[in-house]
């Protein structure tokens, strides 16, 4: 029986049939309800002609409208393409003809991006807006559309497990974005290995915040759909609205970015009357490496368990986890939170090492420094149309992750930067994300991001960007004083400059190369 991704939805519909499956705003639908509505779009899909191995594109935030898309894509053999909502226009044109997708699905909140770019379009022949009343000249009006289809079961497309499933592009934090096929073979056992340590069940209500449109939050509406869970859906990142939702549905588990983390505990200081949630939450911490602050503040002022794990789009996406295992369990309640912060370790199912440049396992010292490489069925089939980046990407049988990393004696693996990301200053390698913990300790420090810049003597030299919580009047000078108390001299930042905001991926994550540009632009 091959293994694919349409058996999560059919065992939640056969055991939790009158379960509510989807929270999202005043709209509840139980796990029959998004089944149905999943046959109407797969014969609304095979009405427009998508056969087997064509892509659908979807540019839309959390919703009913894109969770339900998953399903009814791959019931008829689709390939998901889902687009990032904070890209450009050029992005957009880049993506949809890269993908050569046949039919784009968009939320009314985003239409406009797309009229502008509809004539630059070339193999999309047709665009269905989600939350329009109406069709719109040749544009269709989702709700109506879907309407106008029987809910009865379909017969399905014959799958295999080695067909692609998504074709998911990545963040493009270090350059342009990659599209990443992942078979359904991947997609179904990354979500089996996942729900295991994740500890998901039916008693789960989870949050959807990380976009599901980026791998991290890509993952989640399979196995939480396949236990029967129930999923919210979060629109937009509204730290109040977050709250309160938590609070009201009962919500047992929130996936998030370190910067989404960031503002939820930025509110809870800031507001007057700070949140007492009675429930436990487990907070899953993906896409890059909160400083350890975080974890302390997270059990101890907002008292929810602290998760982390990573990955990448290329391995769809998780294959490690930091939790605490037996093998640690009795260290001091400190030396956990130092550990929560790190990578981790191998999540069943993946092997993980870390290797120097001849590909040999550094020492498990917490010094040594490597890269993160893997091996197992998470990783994808390669990039599409770009066979030399697989290439590059995929040697010897291992997926080269790019991160940089070391193991302590207990086996857990802490990233120390990206390969891109090392400052390399007189030969010795200083690691941004170190130097960013530091500066995280300064109680004025919102955020912090740490990059290269030229120097005359060095080479290269640590400057920090940071932006300042809102009143504060701290100076370079007193910050610069304060990193070099708190860390190595040579690691010290040697300049910092201040910004109101940091330039974000979709995902969260700062992007580096747009703050090195200028710094090295001007040096030529
Ligand atoms: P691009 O590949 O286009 O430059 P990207 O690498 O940011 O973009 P993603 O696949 O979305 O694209 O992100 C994967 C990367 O995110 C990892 O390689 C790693 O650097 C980082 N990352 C993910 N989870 C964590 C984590 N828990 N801790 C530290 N870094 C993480
Ligand atoms: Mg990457």
């Amino acid at each position: 029986v091959p293994l694919v991704v349409t058996d999560f939805l059919d065992r939640a519909v056969q055991l939790y049939a009158q379960k509510t499956a989807v929270i999202d705003g005043n709209w509840r639908l139980t796990y029959t309800d998004v089944y149905h509505r999943v046959q109407q779009l797969s014969r609304g899909l095979k009405a427009l002609q998508i056969e087997k191995g064509d892509k659908v594109a979807y540019l839309a935030p959390n919703s009913t409208e894109m969770y339900e898309g998953f399903y009814g894509v791959f019931q008829v053999g689709g390939v998901m393409t889902p687009l990032n909502t904070r890209l450009t226009p050029d992005d957009y044109i880049f993506i949809l003809n890269h993908s050569e997708s046949k039919v784009l699905f968009v939320d009314i909140t985003l239409y406009e991006r797309v009229k502008e770019i509809r004539d630059q379009l070339e193999t999309v022949h047709t665009i269905i807006v989600h939350g329009m009343d109406e069709d719109r000249g040749q544009d269709i009006a989702y709700e109506p559309w879907l309407a106008s289809f029987s809910e009865e079961e379909i017969e399905r497309e014959p799958l295999e497990e080695t067909d692609i499933a998504s074709l998911l592009y990545t963040s493009g934090t270090t350059g342009n974005p990659k599209g990443v096929m992942l078979s359904h073979r991947s997609n179904y056992l990354h979500a089996l290995t996942t729900m295991h340590h994740l500890r998901v069940s039916d008693q789960d209500t989870l949050i959807h915040i990380l976009p599901m449109f980026h791998v991290n939050g890509w993952g989640s509406p399979f196995y939480y759909t396949a236990n029967g869970a129930t999923q919210v859906m979060q629109r937009q990142m509204d730290p109040a609205e977050i709250f309160k939702k938590i609070e009201a549905e009962g919500v047992t588990v929130a996936h998030m970015a370190p910067t989404v983390l960031n503002m939820l505990l930025e509110h809870d200081a800031l507001s007057d009357a700070p949140l007492k949630l009675t429930q436990d939450v487990r907070v899953v911490i993906a896409g890059s490496a909160p400083p350890p602050a975080f974890v302390k503040r997270v059990e101890e002022d907002l008292g929810w368990e602290f998760i982390q794990v990573y990955g990448m789009t290329e391995i769809s996406p998780l294959i490690t986890t930091s939790q605490i295992n037996t093998e640690v369990a009795d260290k001091s309640k400190e030396e956990k939170q130092r550990l929560k912060a790190k990578t981790g370790y191998a999540m069943i199912g993946s092997n993980v090492r870390v290797v120097d440049e001849d590909g040999s396992d550094v020492p498990w010292d917490g010094a040594s420094i490597g890269e993160i490489v893997t091996r197992s069925n998470n990783v994808m089939e390669g990039y599409w149309k770009n066979p030399e980046a697989t290439n590059e990407t995929i040697k010897n049988g291992y997926l080269h992750t790019g991160d940089m990393a070391n193991v302590d004696s207990d086996g857990y693996i802490e990233i120390v930067d990206r390969k891109k990301d090392v400052i390399i200053s007189g030969g010795e390698n200083i690691s941004s994300i170190e130097v960013e913990g530091c500066l995280y300790e300064h109680p004025d420090v919102r955020e912090a991001a740490v990059i290269s810049a030229p120097h005359e003597k060095w080479g290269e030299v640590p400057h920090a960007i940071v932006v300042l919580r809102e009143g504060s009047e701290v100076t370079e000078e007193d910050l610069m004083n304060f990193a070099r108390e708190n860390m190595a001299k040579f690691k010290a930042p040697k300049g910092i400059s201040f910004m109101e905001e940091l330039p974000k991926t979709a995902s969260g994550k700062i992007q580096k190369v747009q703050l090195r540009k200028p710094f090295w632009e001007e040096s030529g």
